[in-house]
């Protein structure tokens, strides 16, 4: 389990989707600034299933620098998180950086979170300075961030961005976990002893578009509430009660008047809008009972939670070739 000797100092895991377009610019940034800060280093890109040309781009690299690259390659479209956690697993470091493939994460900023590690760390999360995404992302993103403070104890600023720093200790701790649908920051942190936050950079996607859809940063955002809250059932539970009593009430006040003022038939609009409020809030929750029943359900089916075609990396000892 702990190969702490054999490692090198850092690991910067990088989960690759369909990232042709930028992969070469992100290669040239990325191995500089990690041949400038003067430790030992590894990258591991895991290919989460790229229908493109990455994994040619990715293997092409790897026979270039394969002193310091591994590549892990999926037999298919897992999520991001997923990706992570693969690379966790394949990593070796003592400390681990989790970055994005497109460069919106400058790889001049892995240095101050290195730094940030010495001074004690073991979990240095970041603030995007300007965050460089479409407005309506920004905004949702924001809103999502303020409900997910309230109803989790987790303190992430801005639970978006990637570009974070985790220590050996919490990354085994991750990897001890069997999660099908998580959030790969959200975890470290229950982990962590003492979790700190920098301001870094944030740019704009260097080439391609954003791999997430609408509905896949509902799902993600499902995973990040369910997988950390039983806040939004325990909603449903106090609202039912609430409801409950307002009702009992009413049924009161209606008998009284049956009673005092003899059959009345007013107010059957107002009726049907407070009956079809009701319908919808009954079907979100139900909605929501799904949303943790399912993940139950894909967590107690005990399937592998993603599948590794194979795994470029030179073997230890072996010397370098051609
Ligand atoms: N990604 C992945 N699998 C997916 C979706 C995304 O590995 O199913 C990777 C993607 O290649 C990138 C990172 O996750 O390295 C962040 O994705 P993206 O930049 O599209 O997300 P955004 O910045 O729009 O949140
Ligand atoms: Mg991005």
């Amino acid at each position: 389990m702990k190969r702490a000797s054999t490692g090198p100092e850092l690991s910067v895991v990088i989960p690759v989707y369909n990232e042709q377009a930028g992969l070469a610019r992100l290669f040239a940034r990325l191995y500089r600034a990690l041949d400038q800060l003067g430790m030992s280093y590894e990258i591991v890109f895991v290919n989460d299933g790229s229908r493109d040309q990455s994994v040619a781009i990715l293997a092409a690299q790897f026979r270039r620098r394969s002193d310091v690259t591994r590549v892990v390659l999926f037999n298919g479209n897992y999520g991001q998180h997923m990706a992570i956690l693969a690379g966790f697993e394949a990593a070796r470091g003592q400390i681990m950086i989790t970055l994005d493939a497109d460069l919106q994460n400058p790889p001049e900023e892995i240095g101050n979170l290195v730094a940030k590690m010495r001074e004690g760390y073991d979990y240095v999360g970041s603030i995007r300075r300007k965050r460089q995404d479409a407005a309506w992302r920004t905004y949702a993103s924001k809103a999502m961030n303020q409900l997910r403070e309230r109803i989790t104890n987790i303190k992430i600023t801005d639970q978006g961005n990637m570009l974070r720093a985790y220590s050996r200790n919490v990354v085994d701790l991750i990897n001890q976990c069997g999660e099908v649908n998580t959030f790969v920051p959200a975890l470290a942190y229950r982990f962590a002893r003492n979790p700190t936050e920098i301001v870094v950079e944030h740019e704009e996607r260097s080439a391609g578009d954003s791999k997430y859809s609408i509905y896949s940063l509902i799902r993600l955002n499902f995973d990040l509430v369910t997988g950390f809250s039983l806040v939004p059932l325990q909603f449903f539970s106090m609202l039912g009660m609430v409801m409950s009593l307002v009702s009992a009430m009413l049924v009161a006040v209606l008998l009284a008047r049956r009673v005092f003022l003899g059959a009345e038939v007013e107010g059957v609009f107002t009726l049907f809008a407070i009956s079809f409020f009701f319908m919808g809030m009954i079907l979100f929750g139900i909605g929501l009972l799904g949303e943790y029943i399912g993940r139950i359900y894909q967590q107690v089916r005990a399937r592998p939670r993603y599948v590794v075609q194979s795994i470029l990396q030179r073997l230890p000892g072996e010397e370098e070739v051609g």
